[in-house]
Formats: C-alpha cells, structure tokens, sequence
C-alpha cells in the first residue's frame, strides 16, 4: 500500500521511520516534509489543508492510507472532505471527522463533553462579549491563579495564566474584544490545578482503544521550565510517576469514557487521541484533548512501539483495533529538541547544519530543515530532535545530550535540564 503523510515537522519524520519499517508500507510520501524525510519518503510540494491538491495527489499517486500530522487538516474537516467522494471514500484517513476534532478545536466543547460523560477535569464556566460581566463576577469567586482559555485555535498561545485579578478581568475583556480573533470570541475561565502534567495517547476506531506509552513534554523555553512557551523543547517515555495505580485510574476515569462518549455521541473517530492530565494529590484530570499525536512527544511514544504501526493503523480504521498487537519496548525514550537561537521569538534560518553524520548513538528527526544541494540548512525554530534509548531515562538521556553536543549551527540552543522534575 502507498501511504501520505500530512505534515513539514519531527512528528512527521517519525511516523514516516515507523511507517517505512512496515512490510504493508510500499511507496511513502510526506507532504511538505522535510529534508530528513527525503531520506526515507518522497516530499510533495503539496500544503496539508489544501484538501483539493491533497485528494488529486492522493488518487495520482495510488494512496491507500493517509495519516494527518498536524490538527489544522483535522479540525478544517478533512476526514469529512474524503468521506463524501466516492473516489476518496476507500482511502484509510487516519484522524477524527470534523466533529471529532471539535474535541481540541473547542475547548467549551471540550468541557462540555467531559461534564457530559463525567471525566474529571478543572470546574469551569464559559463566556462570551454579551457576558463579559458575569464572567468578571466569576472571576472574582475563583481563587488565584486565574486560567483564561480562548475557545479556539490559537496556536498554542490561547492560555493565559494570571495572578492578578484586576489584570485577569482586563485581559479577559482583552480576550473577548479579539485579543486572539475569532479564537477568542468565547473563553472558558477555570480553576487552577495544582500539580504535575503527563500525556496519555490513545489510539481508537471509534469503540475499541489501545493505550500507547506515555510521555511527558517539556514546553517552556528556559531551564527549570522558565520563559516562553515553545512547541516543545525535549520530551520523556515512559513517565516514571505513571504507575500502574495512577494508570488504572486514568484507564477507567478518563480513557474509557472518553472513547465511550464518542460512541455514544456517534462520532466519526478512528485516530489518535492525545489526552493532556495533570496530576493532583495523585488523582488525574483532563487539562485538555488534542486530535491528534504531540510533537515531540511522538518522537518517544512511536519508537518504544515495536509492533507494525501500519497494522494497527489499518486495524483502525477497519474498527478492529481489539484483533490488533500492541508490543511495546521497555526501554526509556528520550527527546532533546535542538532550536534556533531566539525561538521561540524571531530567529534567523538558513544556517548550515553539520555534524549529522557523528551521530551514532541516538535517532536523529528531523523538524524544521530543508536541503540546499548537499547541504541540510535549518528552516525553522524547531531544527533538529535527538530521541535515544536507555534502561532509564536518565540512561537515554545522556546519550541525547551526547549527540546534541556533536550537532552544530550557528546559535543553536537546547535545553539541558529535559527530565529535572522526576527524579
Ligand atoms: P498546547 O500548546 O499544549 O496545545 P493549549 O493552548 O491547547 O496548549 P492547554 O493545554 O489547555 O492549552 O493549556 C496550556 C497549559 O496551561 C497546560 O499545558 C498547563 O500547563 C496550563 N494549564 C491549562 N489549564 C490549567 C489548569 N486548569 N490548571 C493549571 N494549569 C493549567
């Protein structure tokens, strides 16, 4: 089978190292991609929410299965798109329908939908401009620090966490007044957890689930989880505190109703589910749903799974995810993402990374680079994730950061304290 993959970044990369392991796996394309893929895909020059060039692309080049990266594809409706043309309707579309990806593409939806099926999450109440008073008052009942959330995409900058009241009632009037666009025309305020965050990822065809091993990212730019937010600057997996105690409580509080809540919604959902929890005196709640696999905690979570990915992808969506193997490698995985200096506010591109080829003891994704002749340049503020095995993390991470010393371009920066908060 010839199989696509939407997407430009080391989440990307990864499916496609999985995904060419795969004997059912013939011909492989990543759509943009990146100069590691070329490696082991073709790149398209094909943009990922362009469904009418990503379906003509799709039937030129035989596609049997396509696996969406990112969330944008997902939330725009393009499971949707495929399923009513019955030229496309055959082809194995990993990822939920458009209301499927409401799940993240909302986060009033999202809460709605965990009251519904009593998940546990953060107590909450939404508003809108018409509201704006009443969400001052709520305000004022609520204990800080204060959590602001835009109801829509907003690429990852939509969460403000204030101490201040005063300054918490003006940036939700802010908020409310476009502070985000349309992102922001409703926000949900809630109550403040306490605790230390992980990531569950699931992976479901609409009834039956497998969980996958868990992760832990590292968002913040600085050490010590300082300074602006990033896509993600290194990540961890197996979480050590995820204990089989904490798991079981995650299993039947959170990941069976979640997928019992689909079901019983009827939606259309056979992909993953990446299930943001954070931990408080050892209960877990939601924080928040995402439609789709994380980046970079893909970059641990697909290579501890030793099991042929394409089969349990296939098994997805056939909706025999129960008939499927999922053999998972006890070793740790860890990720250290190398950036551009200044990322994750402005930064330069273009520069000349070496080194590449000293790297021996971890796996080396790529994120945002792109080839120039022989040479591989970076193109993004995200360049370059080392994922490395260990028996611990600490085992695997030492040898992530032996291989991020042996990379160099100009100004680049890595966190060197990925992992400071478990042990
Ligand atoms: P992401 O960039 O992870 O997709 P997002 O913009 O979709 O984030 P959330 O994940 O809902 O937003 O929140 C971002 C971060 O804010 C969380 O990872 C968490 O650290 C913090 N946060 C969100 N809600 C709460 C809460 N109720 N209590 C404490 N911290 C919270």
């Amino acid at each position: 089978m010839n199989i696509l993959i939407l997407g430009a970044g080391g989440r990307e990369h990864t499916f496609a190292y999985k995904i060419a392991q795969s004997e059912k796996c013939d011909k492989l394309y990543v759509a943009p991609g990146n100069a590691g893929t070329t490696k082991i895909a073709e790149n398209l020059d094909v943009n990922p929410i362009d469904f009418e060039e990503v379906a003509k692309t799709a039937l030129d080049k035989e596609i049997g299965m396509i696996v969406v990266g990112p969330e944008d594809p997902l939330v725009k409706g393009i499971v949707d798109y495929f399923a009513k043309d019955d030229r496309l309707k055959d082809i194995q579309i990993i990822g939920p329908s458009q209301r499927g990806a409401l799940l993240e593409g909302s986060k009033e939806r999202a809460k709605e939908f965990m009251a519904m099926h009593k998940i546990p999450t953060a107590a909450y109440e939404s508003f809108s401009f018409e509201s704006l008073q009443a969400g001052k008052n709520f305000l004022e009942t609520l204990k800080p620090p204060y959590v602001l959330k835009a109801d829509g995409l907003a690429g990852g900058k939509g969460v403000l966490i204030i101490d201040d009241l005063e300054e918490a009632k003006t940036e939700l009037e802010n908020m409310l007044s476009g502070k985000f666009g349309a992102a922001s025309e409703k926000v949900v305020i809630e109550e403040f957890l306490d605790g230390i965050e992980l990531s569950v990822f699931v992976l479901t065809d609409g009834k039956n689930y497998k969980i996958l091993p868990t992760a832990k990212d590292y968002k913040r730019i600085g050490e010590g989880d300082t300074g602006l937010n990033t896509g993600g600057m290194g990540a961890v997996s197996p979480v050590p505190f995820a204990d089989e105690e904490l798991m079981k409580k995650i299993e039947d509080r959170i990941v069976k109703p979640t997928v019992e809540g689909i079901q019983k919604e009827d939606i259309d959902y056979k992909g993953f589910i990446f299930i943001g929890l954070i931990r408080v005196n050892n209960e877990p709640y939601v924080i928040e749903y995402n439609v789709r696999m994380g980046d970079p905690e893909t970059e641990v979570v697909l290579p501890r799974i030793k099991s042929d990915l394409v089969d349990l992808l296939e098994k997805t969506w056939s909706g025999d995810l129960d008939k499927a193997q999922l053999e998972i490698d006890e070793r740790a995985a860890t990720t250290v993402m190398t950036v551009s200096g200044g990322y994750p506010e402005s930064y330069e591109k273009g520069k000349e990374i070496s080194g590449l080829d000293q790297i021996e003891d971890s796996i080396v994704f790529h994120a945002g680079t792109k080839f120039e002749g022989d040479k591989v340049l970076t193109s993004g503020g995200r360049v370059i994730a080392l994922t490395s095995f260990g028996k611990d993390y600490k085992e695997a991470l030492k040898k992530s950061y032996q291989s991020a010393a042996k990379l160099q371009f100009d100004k680049i920066y890595y966190r060197k304290d990925i992992g400071f908060d478990l042990s």
